[in-house]
């Protein structure tokens, strides 16, 4: 869904395309690989999880809610607090329970064990008091790979993933998808600075687009040229943020707007310059006294028709 012409021009222009990882590139569904460290029992851990993770929309608590499989009943929770980029708090049976990533536990000054696992972490204390983590991993979007290759096809020069995961995490995924730059660990803010970065650099008339599901980037959604939202699982954030919004997340169709966008502009070129040789033509054949009235009629009608018919041209794109 394109929310007017003029992203559409802007989209024809597009040389960079910046991603999030979580819920763009990914599918945003975590499976728990393991659980280390654990001071209680597993399964007692993520419930704690589970429970905290309660209010929270995003890709992570839904996963954990869903590893934990039985009814959260939402009493037991109290006084949730979401700290984007980190995690969240919360009083679960009145124990303070934290639930995030390494950022998360050093600002709770809680000191955490790191893992040798690749994957995202979860680090959980309870009580101010390190209780272990939990391993989750996300799968790559099947056509997250063609997505990448199809950009570059399409032209595009440079492909950059931004997230707030582990920088192992982060590495893999852009190494196994072919993205050129990779920067991970960052909060959301951090994500706005290096767009703004990106855009500084950017050369002439050269646009930057970004692609999010709006769960901690719907600001930089704006911030880009041009935003792109994953429309099925998006924040509702997202798709008001964004300019386009891809109604079945599939990132492959990155690709095909910018070639439906250019065969647009391409279009609209042509028919400008054909209406107005034409009736430049026509003009001159007149003053010269060699032009009849139908002649005339093509030039007027005759052109606005072929131009019609030419416009057509556009629902055709090669299907990807
Ligand atoms: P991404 O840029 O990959 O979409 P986010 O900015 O949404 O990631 O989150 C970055 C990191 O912050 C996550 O990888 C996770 O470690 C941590 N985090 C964010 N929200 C939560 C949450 N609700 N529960 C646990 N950890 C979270
Ligand atoms: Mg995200």
């Amino acid at each position: 869904m394109v929310k007017g012409s003029n992203y559409l021009e802007i989209l024809s222009q597009t040389k960079y395309v910046v991603f999030d990882k979580t819920g763009t590139m990914t599918k945003g569904v975590f499976e728990v690989n393991g659980i280390h460290h654990s001071t209680i029992e597993n399964e007692k851990l993520l419930e704690y999880a589970a429970f905290a993770e309660s209010a929270s929309s995003h890709p992570i608590s839904k996963s954990l809610q869903r590893a934990y499989g039985k009814e959260i009943d939402r009493s037991r929770v109290s006084d949730i607090q979401e700290i984007s980029g980190n995690g969240v708090t919360a009083k679960v049976d009145g124990m303070e329970v934290a639930a995030g990533n390494d950022k998360l536990m050093k600002h709770l000054n809680i000191p955490y064990q790191d893992c040798h696992q690749t994957g995202t972490i979860i680090h959980m204390a309870i009580n101010g008091k390190y209780a272990g983590h939990i391993v989750i991993s996300d799968i790559i979007k099947p056509h997250s790979k063609a997505a990448i290759t199809e950009l570059k096809k399409a032209g595009v020069d440079k492909t950059v993933m931004l997230t707030g995961d582990a920088k192992k995490v982060a590495n893999q995924v852009a190494s196994s998808l072919g993205i050129d730059e990779v920067y991970s660990e960052l909060l959301p803010a951090d994500k706005v600075e290096k767009v703004e970065e990106l855009l500084r650099v950017k050369l002439g008339k050269a646009k930057l687009a970004f692609v999010g599901d709006g769960i901690n980037d719907a600001p930089v959604l704006s911030r880009a040229d041009i935003g792109i939202a994953m429309g099925a699982m998006g924040s509702d954030a997202a798709i008001e943020a964004a300019d386009i919004v891809l109604m079945d997340d599939d990132p492959i169709k990155i690709a095909k707007a910018i070639k439906i966008s250019r065969k647009c502009l391409r279009i609209v070129y042509q028919n400008i310059t054909m209406a107005l040789v034409v009736k430049f033509a026509c003009l001159a054949l007149g003053a010269v006294g060699i032009a009849n009235m139908y002649l005339a009629i093509f030039a007027d009608v005759g052109v606005m028709i072929l131009a019609v018919l030419n416009a057509i041209r556009c629902l055709f794109v090669k299907k990807l």
